[in-house]
């Protein structure tokens, strides 16, 4: 985690928000609350960023967006299909092995 203010303030101080703790009357632990995501800096007040969470997420995406295995377009050179090749490296239409160039 990588908390930074959102005005860039400077300040490196920050409460957090999200947490409110429910005790009863003897004061045994009840309940735990989400009231509010995030933290706001101490120095002035703005919203909190965490940083430290961006870049994975950012990752994650980018990730999904590659495909595992780049298909190659080669010619066969006997009967002059174009075919994709992936894990089969043998021409469809004639049999004859290929190579990816
Ligand atoms: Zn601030
Ligand atoms: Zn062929």
């Amino acid at each position: 985690m990588l908390l930074v203010c959102s005005s860039r303030c400077g300040g490196e101080l920050f409460r957090a928000l999200f947490a409110e703790v429910e005790i009863d009357s003897s004061g045994e632990y009840q309940d735990y609350r989400v009231t509010q995501p995030g933290y706001v800096c101490l120095n002035c007040g703005s919203p909190a960023l965490d940083l430290g969470e961006v870049p994975a997420a950012m990752e994650e995406e980018a990730r999904e967006d590659e495909p595992a295995v780049a298909p190659t377009d080669v010619l066969c050179p006997v009967c002059e299909t174009m075919v994709q090749l992936d894990a089969n490296m043998e021409c469809p239409n004639c049999g004859s092995p290929l190579e990816v160039a």
